[in-house]
């Protein structure tokens, strides 16, 4: 057995943590809220950026706001029926967009490091 793999079985399980969520690790996100792009859900990724594309050609239209919430609103009908791009998704039983129970906030729960156990940053977590 090597020495890290030693290292790993003797650390102590990390639930506790505060930062623990599903087996992953939110230190880093929680201190740098946004800042690992590559941890967003990949939906709201893509509905984002469509939505910036729409917002784009349709300041050329200068429509008003409810017209262009109306368009925005169609929009989005169709966006939410077509094929999601992440083959991990699954049905939560909560009500986010998108509907996923590896969703936390805007971040991907499966995107996040792991956690191994209890580490230097371990906290722990305060009843509420
Ligand atoms: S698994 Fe869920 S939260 Fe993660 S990227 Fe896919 S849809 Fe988003
Ligand atoms: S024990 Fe360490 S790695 Fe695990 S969730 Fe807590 S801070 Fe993150």
């Amino acid at each position: 057995m090597s020495d890290a793999t030693r290292g790993a079985l003797v650390r102590f399980p990390a639930v506790g943590c505060r930062f623990f969520h599903s087996g992953r690790c939110l230190f880093e996100e929680l201190l740098n809220p946004g800042l690992h792009t590559e941890w967003r859900c990949l939906v709201l990724a893509r509905w984002e950026s469509v939505y910036d594309e729409f917002i784009d050609r349709a300041e050329n239209f200068g429509l008003s706001e409810s017209e262009l919430g109306a368009l925005w609103h169609k929009r989005f009908e169709r966006l939410a029926d077509e094929d999601v791009p992440c083959e991990d998704l699954r049905a939560g039983d909560g009500e986010s967009m998108p509907e996923c129970r590896y969703l936390q906030e805007d971040i991907c729960l499966l995107r996040l490091p792991v956690c191994a156990g209890q580490c230097e940053r371990f906290r722990l977590r305060e009843n509420t």
